[in-house]
């Protein structure tokens, strides 16, 4: 088996000396053990920021589809299809009933994909989609007519807080940093309006396309983009605090002009969010992403990166802005 071990602390943008590709002896399986072998492996944001509390020489941690290939647990027979936090490694032997108090740590069985590709229990039918279908409902509280901003539009949960906010009657504009990606969200998606953010004016391009100003705003991208958008809300405007990407990788944190007048005096709402907060309900969040895709309502899209191996490169190409849709490698 092989795995991949935090090696280095980054420093700026990831490089492949933060990571160490490493041999790992599998124990035998005991009563109540499964062996997995990875089928996709998830590359996330959150792996960046979250890497500040992990010791050299963890196992990287990440979320994977797995297929049971030896089963002592009658819950998880050989070749059955399961999704959990196993990290980067190609096989993982582990007791799935010893339940772990991090949720990081659950592994449960794919739910019923129909024609689905098993990915995307990485993305729209998994942590990705509960992210957008309960933190976009939940925080904005939508309401048909509302004029909604998605920032990271193209990326796995931005692309699908795009989609519910059309389901729900809104007007949507959405940035994102290729002009591929905005002919996809416009094209394809359903977008009302998207924009380059590297090439546009933000300040004009907001006006033009929400002349009467922005009620919900979808934040994965934080700094200047946000004030902008911030600074273009309306009265009771209600702000989803996913991610603040654009500032993961920063050495030299800078600050960006503040918002508070626009605060105070449209009595802004703006709530940040961690997934966990739904665990529980993370059966509805799936159901209804599925049900979606599988109605044509939603369209996904994933970036594949073929071969273990390529974990790093595919974890640096999407903090770089290469995946349209959610980053996947297929080992
Ligand atoms: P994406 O699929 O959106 O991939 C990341 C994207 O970020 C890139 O494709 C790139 O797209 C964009 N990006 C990179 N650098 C910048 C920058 N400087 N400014 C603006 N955009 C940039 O990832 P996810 O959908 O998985 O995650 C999106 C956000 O949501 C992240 O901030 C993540 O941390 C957060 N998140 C939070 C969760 C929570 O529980 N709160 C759960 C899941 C995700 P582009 O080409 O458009 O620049």
């Amino acid at each position: 088996a092989k795995k991949f071990v935090f090696a280095k602390r980054f420093h700026g943008l990831p490089q492949h000396d933060n990571f160490s590709l490493e041999v790992e002896e599998l124990p035998e399986l005991k009563t109540g053990d499964i062996l997995c072998e990875a089928l996709y492996l998830s590359v996330d944001p959150y792996m960046r920021p979250y890497s500040l509390g992990w010791p050299l020489g963890t196992t990287m941690k990440g979320g994977q589809v797995a297929k049971v290939i030896d089963s002592k647990n009658d819950k998880f027979p050989i070749g059955s299809l399961l999704v959990g936090y196993l990290g980067w490694r190609t096989h993982t032997v582990i007791n799935p009933d010893i339940k772990s108090k991090n949720f990081m740590e659950e592994i449960t069985l794919l739910p019923e994909l129909g024609q689905l590709c098993p990915s995307v229990g990485l993305g729209a039918v998994g942590m990705p989609g509960n992210s957008a279908y309960f933190g976009f409902l939940e925080i904005c509280k939508p309401k048909p007519n509302d004029v909604v901003v998605v920032s990271g539009a193209a990326g796995a949960v931005g692309s699908l807080v795009g989609q519910i906010a059309k389901i729900k009657g809104c007007r949507v504009i959405g940035f994102a940093g290729t002009n591929d990606k905005v002919k996809w969200l416009e094209d394809e998606l359903g977008f009302d309006r998207a924009f380059n953010y590297k090439e546009c004016d933000l300040k004009s391009s907001l006006k033009e396309a929400a002349p009467n100003g922005v009620d919900c705003y979808f934040d994965n991208v934080g700094g200047p983009l946000s004030v902008a958008v911030r600074s273009h809300m309306n009265d009771f405007g209600r702000i989803s605090v996913c991610g603040a990407i654009s500032l993961y990788n920063d050495t030299t944190p800078t600050l960006v002009p503040c918002v508070e007048p626009a605060m105070v005096f449209k009595q802004l709402k703006m709530e940040g969010f961690l997934i966990h907060r739904w665990t529980g309900r993370f059966q509805e969040g799936m159901t209804q992403m599925s049900t979606w895709i599988q109605e044509g309502k939603i369209k996904i899209k994933e970036t594949h990166t073929e071969g273990f191996e390529n974990m790093p490169q595919a974890f640096i190409d999407m903090l770089k802005g290469g995946n349209t849709g959610k980053a996947i490698v297929k080992a």
